[in-house]
């Protein structure tokens, strides 16, 4: 009898090691947990993930948080109640959803961080595009149109991880110029929820306290960068104070033709969400996916795979359509 009791026990256990002790792993449920399904790029990722996991035989169930962290959550314990093998998460706020997680673990599901790093939380995987990079893309960019002058800092969202690694990009640009006394840096915040229209007013009232002396907007992404444009539009500065954005929206590519915007970040949105989804199902099936690299989110040093942006202006804007992101006629605006 003991000895049953053992064998069963170690059998539970390896199980339990490999993560599929509730799974059929042939068909993997994945929950896709996605804190805006509201923004563009979101949505686009979504249909690329779930294009992928279908072809890897798994089941997406998703959810949008629609920015509230209350429903995040409650969100991910439903999926959880559901059942699911494995959570895929954008997190709204990075550092609130270690409970969840530790939910997730106990119950044998794996944790995969999307774009977006969750802090002090147990988690398996985190996969984004190298967000210093983006950072360093984006303020490259302004300096080599403005290579001295009044810069102002529109961070993103203070609730994600990735604003502050934005800035850390952009500051390892701009820094040196500061101290050389090139670039000054007149004010700088960070924009709830990376809400377009909190960035227009941030950028109208950082213009009407510098006279509207300022050269460079280093906008932490599109939506961002969209406000400011608005604010300066109004004093008749869009296309004269240079902005940089990120994502490649429709909107912002069709502003960088058009010279109000200086540049965006492509992050090929496929690639991250194909990627993503084949980890998610590696991780189920007790596969090992390959990693190029290592982030401490406060808790542990996590498994990640980063991915690389490009640097996208007027002379390089084609490959959207190369890449299949866009087709000519929206570019066009048609
Ligand atoms: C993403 C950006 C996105 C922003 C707002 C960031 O974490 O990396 O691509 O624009 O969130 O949703």
């Amino acid at each position: 009898m003991k000895k049953i009791i053992q064998a069963v026990t170690f059998a539970c256990a390896m199980l339990g090691a490999a993560g599929i002790a509730h799974a059929d792993a042939a068909h993997p449920k994945i929950g896709f947990s996605i804190d805006d399904l509201r923004l563009e790029r979101w949505a686009r990722d979504r249909d690329y993930f779930n294009a992928a996991a279908e072809k890897l035989g798994a089941k997406v169930f998703v959810q949008s948080a629609d920015a509230s962290e209350q429903r995040q959550i409650a969100q991910i314990e439903n999926l959880i109640s559901r059942g699911v093998d494995v959570l895929v998460i954008v997190p709204y706020n990075a550092t609130v959803l270690n409970n969840a997680v530790r939910e997730a673990k106990k119950a044998k599901i794996k944790v995969v961080s999307y774009d977006r790093l969750m802090l002090n939380a147990d988690i398996d995987a985190y996969i984004s595009f190298d967000n210093r990079a983006v950072g360093e893309l984006q303020a490259q960019s302004l300096v080599a149109l403005k290579p001295k002058g009044n810069y102002y800092l529109l961070g993103g969202a203070p609730t994600d991880n990735n604003a502050k690694i934005l800035r850390e990009g952009q500051l390892k640009v701009l820094q040196p110029l500061v101290d050389k006394g090139d670039i000054k840096i007149v004010g700088k915040q960070w924009v709830k929820d990376w809400s377009a229209s909190e960035a227009m007013s941030i950028v109208e009232n950082a213009l009407t306290a510098n006279g509207n002396k300022i050269d460079a907007v280093v906008a932490s992404n599109d939506g961002t960068a969209g406000g400011a444009i608005q604010a300066l539009a109004a004093q008749k500065l869009a296309g004269k104070t240079v902005v940089s954005g990120q994502d490649a929206d429709l909107a912002a590519v069709r502003r960088v033709v058009a010279g109000t915007q200086a540049m965006t970040v492509y992050k090929p949105l496929r690639e991250i969400a194909t990627n993503a989804a084949n980890l998610a199902v590696q991780l189920v099936r007790g596969q090992k996916p390959a990693f190029n690299a290592q982030m401490n989110n406060g808790f542990k040093n996590v498994d990640t795979l980063l991915l690389k942006p490009v640097m996208l202006n007027k002379q390089n804007v084609d490959m959207l359509v190369k890449d299949g992101f866009y087709t000519q006629a929206q570019l066009a605006g048609k």
